[in-house]
């Protein structure tokens, strides 16, 4: 029964786990999940991470999201719900997959009686999804791959837009997700998704962890769950500079991976955060002695969003994504 059905008293934080399937041992997996009870007719948000079992910074933000709403119990409008480890197996075997080895975030909305991953994607829904009004998915680059944080979310939903744009603090990339993912599903079915995308997998970064709470309480704000005016010690600019550095903001409608076409060592010469030009260097591949055996060119005026971080790479790794085609948020 979803959540959001359930009598739980008003205003009042609630920790609770929901028993689900069994381990290899006969036992249950216990799904922790954190809930508020706001007003009624005020919106109702899910904040879920770790969908990839190894993208912890997700998890380490809804927790301090959640010592930062504790504390401000008063300024919460809306319903929330946590659910900050949603692979509870992925997690256990510090892997992004399920234990079948395939991917939650393809398996949506799920079927009760199907495989392990559908079974758990329809829990999830049934529990958390199906009676929220918006979603908040939060994801790391996986596979040696580093992503600056950012947003993603269909920039064509009016809607949407219109919450992005009382953002002050966020990079977007317009998009509406693959087949199977959460954010494609739950699109679907009228509900708004926003993905944050954050660092690596497996590795914390403070000042990661800080622009993601960051993008969290704004998201929230501009939702309407909670009242701006209780965060504004966290929230000034002046704040946010010091904590998080320069966030840019605004929106970007393409995105493109550049990939090696030759094996080597990956030299990047720029980060994920940089903007960059049309033909500018962004690294190159060395051959065995160390020559120089090709350089790498953006393809695009943009912004870098993720890169590869592994030294050796082969033909068809995925080097750098860059963000382009860039809208202001007005
Ligand atoms: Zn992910």
């Amino acid at each position: 029964m979803s959540v959001y059905r359930k009598n739980f008293s008003v205003n009042e934080w609630q920790r609770h786990f929901i028993p689900f399937e069994e381990d290899a041992a006969g036992r249950s997996w216990l799904m922790p999940y954190l809930f508020f009870q706001g007003k009624r007719d005020a919106p109702k948000v899910t904040l879920i991470a770790a969908i990839h079992g190894d993208e912890l910074n997700g998890v380490r933000m809804l927790h301090e999201l959640m010592s930062v709403l504790e504390e401000r119990q008063s300024a919460i409008e809306g319903s929330l719900c946590i659910v900050p480890i949603a692979n509870l197996m992925g997690y256990a075997n510090h892997s992004r997959y399920l234990p079948d080895r395939r991917d939650l975030n393809r398996m949506f909305p799920g079927v009760e009686d199907g495989s392990e991953g559908t079974r758990l994607a329809h829990f999830i829904w049934e529990n958390f999804i199906e009676d929220a009004d918006c979603i908040i998915d939060v994801h790391s680059g996986s596979y040696n791959r580093w992503n600056y944080p950012h947003l993603r979310g269909n920039m064509k939903d009016g809607a949407m837009l219109r919450w992005a744009s009382r953002l002050n603090h966020a990079i977007i990339l317009s998009s509406a997700g693959v087949v199977g993912s959460l954010r494609k599903e739950a699109g679907k079915c009228e509900k708004r998704v926003f993905l944050l995308e954050a660092g690596e997998a497996g590795r914390f970064e403070k000042q990661i962890l800080r622009m993601g709470l960051i993008t969290l309480l704004e998201l929230l704000i501009a939702l309407d769950v909670v009242r701006e005016e209780t965060f504004t010690d966290i929230l000034s600019p002046s704040q946010i500079v010091r904590d998080a550095g320069e966030i840019p903001r605004g929106f970007y409608r393409k995105g493109i991976w550049q990939r090696a076409k030759h094996a080597g060592l990956f030299i990047p010469e720029v980060q994920p955060g940089d903007k960059v030009v049309e033909n500018q260097r962004l690294g190159f591949i060395t051959d065995l002695f160390g020559e120089k055996r090709a350089e790498i060119l953006s393809a695009k005026t943009g912004l870098i969003l993720g890169m590869h971080l592994h030294p050796q790479v082969v033909p068809g790794r995925a080097l750098f994504h860059t963000a382009y085609d860039f809208h202001e948020l007005t």
